[in-house]
């Protein structure tokens, strides 16, 4: 069923999926791989912005950048080390190493080799299980799967549009690094590429239009964050309001009240606009103005069409992109499930420290009406010997002694976090978390005190 990319001649199949993001490539690859017949439509390129100007190029950016903070603690634990930094290997490595130089060739085969069939377009609902991509129409007689996700948010502040801003999709692409650079979003986004700026040299700004940084995340973690950024030489102004934007002579001005601020280039990550227009919603009766789907458990957005990732916030991240992915897979294949159960999302900002997190924030956790315990503490030992600061603070349900949520704050916070994980999804009782031996001296080793403390406060041992 394979065809040659772009020049699909069979128009009808069992399953269309529109958008190949890192759910929808998974979609594709594993019904085709069952035996349906499957087309894939993609207007940019097959895998979506994870690979390509996310989270891959991104993390990548971030490994050079822990490097260089790793030589300069020479000076404080080893001895002497003198650091030149150069983006060049970094540039090199995403362009080659990550991308393929932005070309999804790889990807589209691994498409077609899992017997797919393939169309390099933008895909619209057409009505009566069509799916229409320039101009010709493909019918889908299962159903249809939209993964389309997302586009860099531009505020409407006076000016930017005319400024020639960066976006994430330009930040990946650099090969040399400016002086300085005003970042407009103090999100995982920006906190992530403003840090690895720094790192690199680059004198960096923040502006973040919330009270706090990684805004979403608990206040203890903003703190942790702001002060590390502080030590990092960042300047981070949060409440901050930018009246206007402007540029000339190679230098962009940000006013912000009685405040000024230049740069020699400006990031803009201020959030992610979802691409639902024109997407034909209204043809399964949908609103075409809809700014986020909401699916049910199986994802099902109306009769015969399903809908994954950034789109229907639950969650942007890749690994809930391909869970959900995963989901609609057992559907279309009629297995029973397993379907979506959001208790226990985790996500992690890939900063230094890192901060993650899973499950329900304390706030969260009130306004959902559980009845919440939290306990916090340090890094203990592990911390102290390696001069690393962090934390974590846990978030229980005093009535059901189980954990719902909670975050890690340090250096590898996304793998300490992997035990907070399971037991939220698990819902181990805190008793059991707490009865387990705890490796000396590991990080890990600091949910012991804050379990004991949460123990005690609710009651149980
Ligand atoms: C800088 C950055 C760093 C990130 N880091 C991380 C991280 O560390 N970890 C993590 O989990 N997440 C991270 N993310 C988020 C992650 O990239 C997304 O959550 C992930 O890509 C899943 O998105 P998605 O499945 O909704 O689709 P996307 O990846 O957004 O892909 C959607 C695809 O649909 C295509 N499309 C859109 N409209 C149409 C149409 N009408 N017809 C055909 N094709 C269409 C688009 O071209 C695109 O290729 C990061 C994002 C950014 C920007």
């Amino acid at each position: 069923m394979t065809q040659t990319t772009g020049e699909t001649t069979d128009r009808e199949f069992d399953v269309i999926v529109v958008g190949l993001g890192p759910g929808g490539e998974h979609v594709a690859i594993k019904t085709a791989q069952a035996g349906l017949r499957v087309l894939g439509v993609e207007e940019r390129l097959v895998g979506g912005e994870c690979p390509y100007f996310g989270c891959v190029p991104s993390k990548m950016m971030i490994a050079a950048a822990e490097a260089l903070r790793g030589a300069r603690r020479v000076n404080e634990l080893a001895g002497r080390s003198t650091v030149t930094p150069d983006f060049g290997p970094v540039a090199t490595r995403i362009r080659e190493e990550a991308t393929d130089d932005w070309d999804d060739t790889v990807a589209v085969k691994r498409l077609e080799d899992a017997g797919a069939s393939f169309v390099r377009g933008r895909g619209a609902l057409a009505g009566d299980g069509g799916v229409e991509v320039d101009g010709t129409t493909y019918t889908a007689t299962t159903g249809i799967v939209i993964n389309t996700g997302t586009a860099p948010g531009v505020p409407p502040i006076p000016g930017l549009a005319e400024t020639p801003y960066w976006t994430n999709r330009d930040a990946v692409k650099l090969t040399e690094l400016p002086s300085s650079l005003v970042v407009i979003g103090g999100g995982a986004i920006g906190c992530e590429l403003a840090q690895v700026m720094a790192y690199f040299g680059v004198r960096v700004t923040v502006v973040e239009v919330a009270d706090r940084l990684v805004a979403p995340e608990e206040p203890e973690a903003s703190e942790a964050l702001e002060r590390a950024f502080a030590e990092t030489g960042i300047q981070v102004l949060t409440s901050a309001s930018i009246a206007s934007v402007s540029y000339a002579d190679g230098q962009f001005t940000l006013a912000l009240g009685d405040q000024e601020l230049t740069a020699e280039k400006l990031l803009v990550a201020a959030g992610r606009r979802n691409n639902l227009q024109g997407l034909g919603l209204e043809h399964v009766g949908l609103d075409p103005e809809s700014r986020v789907l909401d699916p049910d458990e199986r994802m099902r957005i109306a009769d015969g069409v399903w809908a994954i990732g950034d789109i229907v916030g639950k969650g942007a991240f890749t690994h809930v992109s391909m869970y959900q992915g995963a989901v609609v897979v057992n559907d279309l294949l009629g297995r029973d499930g397993p379907w979506a159960d959001y208790r226990a999302v985790s996500r992690v900002t890939f900063t230094v420290p890192e901060v993650a997190s899973v499950g329900l924030t304390e706030k969260a956790a009130r306004e959902s009406g559980v009845d919440v315990v939290t306990a916090t503490g340090d890094l203990g030992s592990r911390g102290w010997i390696t001069r690393e600061s962090g934390l974590i603070k846990l978030v229980a349900d005093r009535s059901r002694q189980v954990l719902v949520g909670g975050v890690v704050v340090g250096p590898a916070g996304g793998e300490i976090m992997s035990m907070l994980e399971l037991a939220v999804h698990a819902e181990v009782p805190i008793a059991t978390l707490l009865h387990q031996h705890f490796a000396y001296p590991t990080y890990h080793r600091a949910y012991e005190t804050v379990l004991k403390d949460l123990a005690s406060e609710t009651g149980g041992r």
